[in-house]
């Protein structure tokens, strides 16, 4: 059974084909600058060095679909001798409210219902929308399925998930705290107990997704019961261009001070604040890095800045579950940066956590990366959101 995975943002779809007998990646690839000058479709079949690359216009959603199937059937870099191959199309959405816990199959209903998580998430939502109907013009007889990033974090209790405002804006409006990320949660904690040789069941793992956007979660039994994220992803941690947790009456001061509306106030806490906003370089951790080696102090106080959040989440996190069995880093900067992670783990021996320095000079790969007297194992687990949306997928359309 062959799954197509679909992540639609507003300019750019990332895709994957799977063959989920063996859970293999057959063929990935991107179609970028949607709708905009110069856009183009890069696709990659697995075990073939040379990339498959199309400059042409790309009007819109549609079009990059068409495009990707088209070079899924390539005859020299596809993957699939015709459509009828794919069994399933899995589809990452972001925001299904407290709508959906789990996957499910896309019909008129699950529309309509994402429809109105819209107001939640304007920038995601409609883009991941316009890759389903594009997908179910092209495909009519395909099943859809939709893999949501806030399901992970439905099992967080109420104490979790409230927010300390008048409670009716909750019951009103929804706004509480959602999470987001949770499918790589999800599948970087499942890993965790594999890796450590036992059940999930009894396990207290934090996971800390460390990328452009950065979540950390607590999950106690192998369900979420908390996470830093918030209504939106702008909460929680510092990031590469995000503000994280501020005290929010900051907001009507700036917009007072600059002359801004709290509109555009926020869009400077998404667009111009984190990593970029502290050290006026960059929001690559790369760069904040190399300027650090350069001796640029506000480099330094971004990554401190960040590195202070994240410790911050794990000393919480470690109380809301009564202990810690294992550490997990995971994406862009977890996977690769051995110093942020250094830095985050650095003097936490009394809570248990002890890395070992020789052991986290690894990159992108799997490993445990603690002392050996370390009470609580850290683990290095690379991301893979796109196979569990192919498990998800796979699963749900072997029912049907
Ligand atoms: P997202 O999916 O949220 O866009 P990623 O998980 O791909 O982000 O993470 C991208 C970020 O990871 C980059 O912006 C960069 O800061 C960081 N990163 C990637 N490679 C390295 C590295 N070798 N050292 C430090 N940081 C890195």
């Amino acid at each position: 059974m062959k799954i197509l995975v679909i992540n639609c943002g507003s300019s750019s779809l990332k895709y994957q084909v799977l063959d989920m007998a063996n859970e293999t990646l057959l063929a990935k690839g991107v179609v970028d600058r949607i709708g905009l000058d110069g856009s183009y479709l890069k696709h990659e079949k697995v075990n073939v060095d040379d990339k498959y690359v199309l400059e042409i216009p790309i009007a819109d959603h549609t079009a990059a679909i068409e495009g990707v199937l088209a070079a899924l059937q390539d005859p020299v870099y596809g993957v699939l001798k015709n459509m009828d191959e794919i069994a399933a199309v899995g589809h990452r959405v972001v925001h299904a409210g407290e709508k959906y816990s789990k996957s499910v199959v896309i019909d008129d209903a699950v529309l309509a219902a994402l429809e109105e998580c819209i107001d939640l998430a304007p920038l995601h939502n409609p883009p991941n929308l316009m890759g389903i109907a594009a997908c179910r013009a092209l495909m009519p007889t395909v099943p859809m399925i939709a893999v949501f990033d806030t399901a992970f974090h439905q099992t967080m209790p109420p104490e979790s998930y409230t927010y300390a405002i008048p409670y009716e804006y909750y019951t009103k409006y929804g706004i509480r705290r959602y999470g987001f990320h949770g499918t790589s949660h999800k599948y970087v904690s499942e890993r965790a107990a594999y890796m450590l040789g036992v059940n999930i069941e009894d396990l207290k793992i934090i996971t800390c997704h460390l990328g452009n956007g950065a979540s950390v979660s607590a999950i106690k039994r192998g369900k979420c019961i908390d996470t830093s994220m918030g209504f939106t992803p702008l909460a929680g941690l510092a990031m590469g261009t995000r503000s994280g947790d501020i005290d929010p009456a900051i907001i009507s001061f700036i917009a007072a001070k600059e002359g801004l509306n709290a509109e555009e106030v926020v869009s400077i806490l998404n667009k111009k604040s984190g990593m970029l906003g502290v050290s006026g370089i960059s929001s690559d951790f790369r760069d904040i890095e190399e300027a650090i080696a350069e001796g640029n102090a506000r480099a330094e106080l971004a990554l401190n800045v960040f590195v202070h959040n994240v410790r911050f989440y794990i000393g919480a996190y470690i109380a809301e579950m009564n202990g810690l069995d294992a550490l997990v880093f995971t994406a862009g900067v977890g996977e690769n940066d051995v110093n942020t992670r250094d830095l985050i783990c650095n003097d936490l021996g009394n809570l248990g956590i002890k890395l070992d320095l020789i052991k986290n000079k690894v990159r992108g790969k799997e490993a445990v990366i603690s002392r050996d007297d370390s009470k609580v194992a850290i683990l290095l687990i690379p991301t893979n959101e796109e196979l569990v949306i192919a498990r998800d997928t796979y699963m749900l359309a072997k029912e049907l």
